[in-house]
């Protein structure tokens, strides 16, 4: 079984549109993939319709959450996506993406680069906006050479010179509001140092104990040495281990598959999950 639980699509800042990614996925010989995008639900009508046979689906989204002024990714699988508490603290980050978005246009345009809100609309269709699209249009312009390049504190890093917040939630309440909705939560690439200031050991145990299920460890953003300390923090702390690949399309460079989560953990994951069920692929257009 190979079983990849963290992937974007168009619907957020992905490049594969959603039927494309679950039709990827099955061809590069995935059994369970995880659709996570950023703060939204949007893509899942679409993969599911498009979900080859042999594929099955774990509904999920990425939520963007802060503490002490750290930025962290939430992972949330299998909740029921029309609870009305989770759904308005997901709309209220997602719908703040786009004041934010203009508002780093407008340091851009101090600093002289010549980027608009209509190119990065453009380039983000109806995917709910973040600095990868952004990027892509400074890599248009010719300002870097590819998206990377633009996570500097030159540019749009965290604190770089066109950074801007958007709200993000906390994560307790993420944790709690997931629960309520019968879903699992998983912090994403808990020790990514290349994204920034990380999160410290301490608040992942204050989370572990306000029900958090399990962190993500097989992650590109984590070295060896990382991945082995993170193994031993969830061992203490009774959490389970996810590895995935965070698929992204041409946006990154990692391939789906390219990190799996284990098929014990993955069952403990839909056992654990009670807001909806994985869903079998039957062979879609
Ligand atoms: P946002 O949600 O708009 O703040 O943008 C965060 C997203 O930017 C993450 O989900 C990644 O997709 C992407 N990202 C963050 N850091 C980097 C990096 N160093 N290189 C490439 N992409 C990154
Ligand atoms: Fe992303
Ligand atoms: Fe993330
Ligand atoms: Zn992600």
């Amino acid at each position: 079984m190979r079983i990849d639980l963290h992937t974007h699509s168009t619907a957020s800042d992905g490049t594969d549109t959603p039927a494309e990614l679950v039709r990827r996925a099955g061809a590069a010989g995935l059994d369970v993939i995880g659709l996570t995008d950023h703060d939204t639900t949007r893509g899942y009508a679409e993969a599911i319709a498009a979900l080859p046979a042999g594929l099955t689906l774990v509904t999920g989204a990425e939520l963007s959450c802060r503490i002490d002024g750290v930025g962290m990714h939430m992972l949330a699988y299998l909740f029921d996506a029309e609870e009305p508490a989770l759904l308005a603290e997901r709309e209220l980050v997602r719908d703040d993406r786009v004041p934010r978005a203009k508002g780093m246009i407008a340091k851009l345009n101090e600093l002289g680069v010549p980027v608009t809100w209509e190119q990065v609309a453009r380039i983000a269709g109806d995917g709910s906006v973040g600095r990868p699209h952004i990027a892509t249009a400074l890599v248009e312009l010719g300002v870097v050479p590819t998206v990377s390049d633009a996570f500097t504190r030159q540019w749009l890093a965290d604190g770089g010179r066109a950074y801007v917040e958007k709200h993000e939630s906390d994560p307790f309440e993420a944790i709690r509001l997931v629960k309520a909705a019968g879903g699992v939560t998983v912090f994403a690439h808990p020790a990514a140092v290349k994204r920034g200031r990380t999160v410290p050991e301490s608040a992942i145990a204050a989370m572990a104990e306000a029900g958090l299920d399990g962190i993500e460890v097989d992650h590109m953003d984590h070295d060896p040495e990382t991945r082995a300390r993170l193994r031993g923090l969830a061992g203490d702390l009774g959490l389970l281990v996810t590895g995935s690949s965070d698929y992204h399309g041409s946006r990154k460079t990692v391939a789906l598959g390219e990190f799996t989560t284990d098929p014990e953990i993955y069952g403990e994951i839909t056992r654990r999950a009670a807001g909806a069920f994985p869903v079998p692929g039957a062979g879609g257009v």
